[in-house]
């Protein structure tokens, strides 16, 4: 098993782990089944975007931590409670809605880090590249 830190730098640019492509979101929330360059499958297995849930919730609790510590550090010994609590809860709800789908692009980098496709995988890319010949990427799709 051999790391590769590029794929993980592409799925933080929200590029496709394997090829690096962009546009592998169809709309905010929702990816494409595969990559449109290279035919990658992102939901690689059942239980996939576990992964990605882990990731966003350790992003909001590590910004958490920093508004809640700097916070503090800043204003002591007058903090403004009320502002650390209500921003607290914002920041706890905002992030996971706004940057879950970033989570699942890093985790499908993550993932690909340490698990290149398997025979039947690349298989697979093959097959859904050759299905998806619509010019029209994103519309009229038939399949997955
Ligand atoms: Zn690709």
């Amino acid at each position: 098993m051999a790391f590769s830190g590029q794929a993980l730098v592409r799925g933080m640019a929200n590029r496709c782990a394997r090829c690096g492509a962009r546009g592998i979101f169809r709309s905010y929330y929702r990816l494409y089944p595969n990559c449109r360059a290279c035919g990658m499958r992102f939901e690689r297995e059942s239980g996939e975007w576990t992964g990605a849930l882990m990731i966003i919730i350790a992003f909001t609790e590590i910004l958490f931590a920093l508004w809640f510590g700097i916070g503090l550090w800043v204003t002591w010994p007058d903090v403004p409670w009320v502002l650390l609590l209500v921003g607290g809860i914002a920041l706890n709800i905002l992030v996971p809605v706004l940057f879950y789908p970033w989570s699942q692009s890093v985790w499908i980098g993550l993932h690909y880090s340490f698990v290149p496709l398997d025979a039947a995988e690349e298989a697979d890319a093959i097959a859904a590249l050759a299905a998806d010949d619509d010019p029209e990427a994103g519309t009229g799709r038939a399949g997955s």
